[in-house]
């Protein structure tokens, strides 16, 4: 009997925990292909921290082949460029795959809401080397300052654009950072300025009221400045344009005002709202028996709200879950688990030993939030790898 081709598409946190449960479930008995850009994985929530420069890229990331078993997973180090879903065949740069099922775990890319100048201008890509490029820009600049002649203060003003939680948690970390480049660059401290802009009438959109007052009082006091209700209209090479007309001059300017889906879905035809395809309730694309997306190439409604769930590794690493379920249950002949997110809280750091959440019912503010915040990140690796690997790349909590 010929074995099924399963193929996985991104080796992030929904490629990941899928391939490692597959591996677990059906090893033997499918031919299993994980394909991914890197043979590394990285854990995006991480990224705001070696951006701003207060870890180690390699602290973010691991080589694939230590984390899974490459003799019940075949690993394919390639870019997928289109989904054929009537050949059922996977195009990559270098060749192609046939598949019986396939998982679509590609991730996100950044929204950039139609606003000109984004990819040209600004930083806007969430990944290590985005991440690294980020820390080198800075501190270039911070290095120049002293050197250039005119010493222009748009060298020191670090814009970002977009008040969620990838904004805030990189400005968290950054104005952590910034006394010690000030020191290190003999800059003086009132001379850098750091600015978020945030379209919405709030920073955090959705978050506890108490939350959100605690994490702007907490970042202004480190010299952090929020524009809040103030639409960025254009990025340009020496800064941006607002929608009130002011123009604010700076030599970086970080993206961060969300995410769509990753471009091959569209590509690939499939019918989606921002890059995002409204699956089934079993996580399958509507009209396809054999394909799963998940993670943030899926769109689920929040029925209580009549709101899309925002895309979190959270909900990946979830829908990972069910979609290994279902694809055996396939095999087998078993029914098929409807997917129903279990929120357990959501935390965000803001550098140091700062950070605020919401768990369960609970409220978390200052060092009891950070613990979580690091145990949140701990448990993914548990959830991965076990405890082994918490213990090799795990966050010390306190
Ligand atoms: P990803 O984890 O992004 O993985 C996608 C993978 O696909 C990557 O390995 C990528 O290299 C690969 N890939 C992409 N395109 C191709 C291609 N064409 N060919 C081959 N490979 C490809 N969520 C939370 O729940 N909690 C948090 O605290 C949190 N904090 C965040 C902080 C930051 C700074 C950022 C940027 C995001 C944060 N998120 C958080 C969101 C979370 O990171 C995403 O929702 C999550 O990563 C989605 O998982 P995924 O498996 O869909 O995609």
């Amino acid at each position: 009997l010929k074995k099924p081709n399963i193929v996985i598409l991104g080796a992030g946190y929904g490629g990941m925990i899928t391939a490692t449960r597959l591996t677990k479930q059906i090893g033997h008995d499918a031919n299993i292909t994980l394909v991914n850009k890197h043979d590394y994985h990285y854990q995006t929530t991480w990224l705001h921290e070696p951006a701003a420069g207060t870890l180690s890229p390699e602290r973010t990331r691991m080589p694939i082949n230590s984390v899974l078993d490459l003799n019940k997973i075949k690993f394919v180090k390639d870019e997928v460029q289109e989904i054929k879903r009537e050949e059922k065949k996977v195009v990559l740069s270098n060749g192609e795959l046939e598949y019986d099922y396939l998982v679509v775990g590609l991730g996100s890319e950044a929204e950039t809401f139609g606003v000109p100048g984004v990819h040209e201008h600004a930083f806007s890509k969430w990944t290590v080397n985005g991440a690294r490029e980020v820390k080198e820009h800075i501190e270039y600049m911070f290095a120049k300052y002293n050197n250039s002649p005119e010493k222009k203060d748009e060298l020191l003003t670090v814009i970002v654009a977009g008040a969620g939680f990838t904004g805030i948690e990189f400005i968290g970390e950054l104005s952590e950072r910034v006394p010690e480049l000030c020191a290190h660059y003999d800059i003086p401290r009132e001379k850098v300025k750091l600015y978020v802009i945030e379209a919405a009438p709030t920073a955090l959109p959705g978050f506890d009221p108490e939350l959100v007052e605690y994490a702007m009082n907490l970042l202004e006091s480190r010299g952090v400045e929020f524009k809040i209700n103030c639409p960025i209209k254009e990025v340009t090479e020496t800064g941006v344009s607002l929608a009130n007309g002011d123009e604010i001059k700076a030599s970086t300017i970080v993206w961060a005002t969300g995410v769509r889906g990753s471009s091959i879905i569209e590509k690939s035809g499939f019918e989606a709202m921002r890059g995002r395809v409204k699956v089934e309730p079993d996580l399958r694309a509507p009209g396809h028996e054999d394909i799963f997306i998940i993670g943030d190439c899926a769109l689920l409604i929040n029925e209580e709200i009549n709101r899309p769930y925002p895309p979190t590794a959270q909900i990946a690493m979830q829908m990972a879950e069910v979609c290994a379920s279902n694809i055996k249950s396939l095999m087998t002949g078993g029914s098929l688990k409807t997917f129903t997110p279990d929120i357990k809280g959501t935390v965000a750091s803001l550098g140091g030993k700062e950070a605020i959440g919401v768990v369960g019912s609970r409220k978390l503010f200052g060092t009891s939030a950070n613990f979580m915040k690091k145990m949140i990140d701990n448990r993914y690796l548990f959830l991965l790898g076990g405890p082994g690997l918490v213990l090799k790349r795990g966050k010390n909590p306190m």
